[in-house]
């Protein structure tokens, strides 16, 4: 397959993968491994970690082997593969067991080129039998933060995987993840026992991904302008609670989209079968817990929604970091309330966890809500929490429309009061009925009427009160008691604001996108073409799910968006010219070029 000795590794890029040049870092990982040195690579989701392993095991002598977490994606990443025209292999229980004699067999011979394992099996004692005397090229060992036990995707499995370094003496190891955190780095070049690997720290940096936070005040509406600039687009929506995934999968599907809901209370079955109708076709929108998402590398995602807070900046992140993965433009929106910050809280506090585990957790979710608060940019801050730094963005919602903020120490100062004069006894509807004077019965039952902070809050409607009680709570000036119907109790950090020594600049809540505006950063892909290579796009996406179909695979196994807009624009007009084309190497061009270049040569005529 090598056709360029002197540098096999860039002609296999061009050949094989169809891509022009390498990305980043790649170059230097696969440098590394190539000399035969253990790797750490970290990289954001997208940037393109699949080729750090990939090239330089089919460029050394043997079979690549890649541990991955999860059995379910093998069958599609090996079909990707495999339409490269490369001999890819996956072993596990889904296959008959004449089908993985077969395999063994071919390994032992020499003729399978890339191998995916799950840890579990690899460590079994059967692992150990069939890949004695196997020659391996190289060991890459995915989302390699499964090893740590302190990330929310801790694999025990993951734990024996230093074997592997006395099982094949010499084997250089790639450990690779997309996980931004600065602890579980050490952890895994501790406990995978990597030989003085070297280190490729990328940036974490998503500038195709647009990040847009927004206070909750009717989400069905918020979601509804929001999905109206990704109507046909592909995205993922996370809920809470399994109850709320089924009810906004119900509300979406009424609104006539595509949208599944994925949960672990689902069947098994069904479950598969939505994850794979979202790989498959086109426009799905799934509607999931977190359960939904690790390992799902489905490059054309264009949107992540979460309509209740995640609970941490790295949960987030990760989330967000499946948007937009062929590197086109993505949009994200997070939805949060006052109410989701209550009970994420309890959670904290009511969970099993011991007492510094449980600080951890606090202090994550603060970052969190003091980000979701800001008024700079929220990318800047969210690289810097990375240990990064960067300038302000311009794609991000802060960067789009600057959000004013305004002098709020009266009202704060009044909220506060009304809340120590009524007891902290009552959660935040009461108090702020109070200041607005409603005579309701609960007034008259506790004779608030009496109060010197009765009807004092005639400056702001019910709903910017709610947005001042919103942001004391998340700046922790005042807390809520959610074993006592969330009452709203003062805390030692207000005590300087209420005595005036502090002043207090609080965040305006805009107001509600109006409909029918598109936004800038989520117009569809067509919008970045001109109209006639909009329509060849179009054309070109129909051609690829007839082919996709055919051949039973998902429409990006045929080619990504990514190739079809960059076919849209320059047209080939012969199979040559069809292989200049970003993507497009020589197994897809035997296979496909003729079916696309009929589209094209046929949309010439129409035009
Ligand atoms: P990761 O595993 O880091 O999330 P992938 O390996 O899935 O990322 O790659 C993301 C996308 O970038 C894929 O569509 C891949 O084909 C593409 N890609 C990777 N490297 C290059 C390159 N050098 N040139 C062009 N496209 C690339
Ligand atoms: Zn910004």
């Amino acid at each position: 397959m090598v056709h360029d000795a002197a540098n096999p590794a860039l002609d296999i890029l061009k050949s094989v993968f169809g891509y022009e040049a390498f990305r980043g870092q790649q170059r230097d990982v696969i440098d590394a491994a190539l000399t035969g040195r253990d790797a750490l690579v970290l990289m954001p989701t997208g940037a393109g970690k699949s080729l750090c392993y990939q090239v330089p095991a089919l460029v050394r002598p043997g079979t690549g082997l890649i541990v991955s977490p999860l059995i379910a994606l093998m069958h599609d990443q090996v079909t990707a593969l495999r339409e490269l025209g490369l001999r890819a292999e996956y072993l596990n229980s889904t296959l008959d067991s004449w089908r993985q004699r077969d395999i063994i067999e071919r390994l032992r011979a020499g003729d399978v080129d890339l191998l995916y394992v799950a840890p579990e099996r690899l460590l079994a004692e059967r692992g150990a039998q069939e890949l004695a005397g196997v020659a391996l090229s190289l060991i890459a060992i995915d989302e390699a933060h499964c090893v740590s036990q302190w990330g929310h995707d801790f694999r025990a499995d993951y734990l024996g995987l230093h074997a592997l370094r006395e099982r094949f003496p010499g084997v250089p190891r790639m450990a690779l993840t997309a996980t931004a955190d600065v602890r579980s780095r050490e952890e895994i070049v501790e406990r995978l026992q990597l030989d003085t690997p070297a280190r490729f720290v990328a940036s974490f940096d998503r500038p195709e991904i647009c990040y847009r936070v927004a206070a909750k005040t009717d989400q069905r509406r918020q979601l509804e302008a929001f999905l109206r600039n990704h109507e046909g687009e592909a995205g993922v929506i996370y809920c809470m609670s399994r109850k709320k995934v089924e009810q906004t999968a119900e509300t979406l599907q009424l609104s006539g989209r595509t949208a599944l809901p994925y949960h672990a209370g689902m069947p098994a079955e069904m479950r598969a079968e939505h994850q794979d109708r979202f790989l498959r076709e086109d426009g799905v929108v799934m509607v999931a817990t977190i359960a939904f998402g690790m390992g799902i590398d489905k490059p054309d995602v264009r949107f992540v929604v979460h309509l209740d807070l995640p609970k941490s900046m790295e949960g987030y992140y990760q989330e967000t970091g499946r948007a937009g993965r062929d590197g086109m433009r993505a949009e994200t929106l997070l939805l949060y309330g006052l109410q989701d910050v209550v009970r994420i809280r309890q959670m904290v506090d009511e969970g099993d966890a011991d007492e510094d585990r449980k600080r951890v957790e606090r202090s994550k979710l603060d970052a969190l809500l003091g980000w979701c608060e800001l008024t700079t940019c929220r990318r800047q801050a969210l690289l810097g929490y990375f240990g990064e730094t960067a300038m302000p963005c311009g794609n991000c919602d802060v960067c789009l429309e600057p959000p004013e903020t305004w002098d709020a120490t009266v009202p704060a100062q009044k909220l506060i009061s009304c809340v120590l004069r009524t007891q902290q006894r009552f959660g935040g509807a009461h108090v702020i009925d109070v200041l607005l004077g409603k005579q309701t019965d609960k007034v008259a039952q506790h004779r608030h009427e009496a109060l010197s902070t009765f009807a004092i809050g005639a400056e702001l409607d019910e709903k910017g009160w709610r947005s001042v009680l919103r942001q004391l709570v998340v700046r922790g000036y005042l807390s809520a008691d959610p074993d006592r119907f969330n009452a709203l109790r003062m805390t030692e950090r207000a005590r300087p604001l209420l005595k005036g020594e502090e002043t207090l600049q609080l965040r305006r809540d805009p107001k509600p996108a109006r409909a029918g505006r598109r936004s800038a950063s989520g117009a569809p892909i067509e919008a970045m073409l001109d109209p006639a290579s909009a329509a060849l796009f179009d054309v070109l996406r129909t051609c690829r799910r007839r082919l996709a179909e055919r051949a039973g695979v998902p429409p990006y196994v045929v080619f990504h968006d990514a190739t079809l807009i960059d076919m849209a624009q320059r047209r080939p007009m012969t199979l040559a010219a069809m292989l200049e084309v970003s993507g497009v190497g020589e197994a897809k061009l035997e296979k496909y070029g003729g079916d696309f270049l009929d589209v094209i040569l046929n949309a010439e005529y129409q035009t």
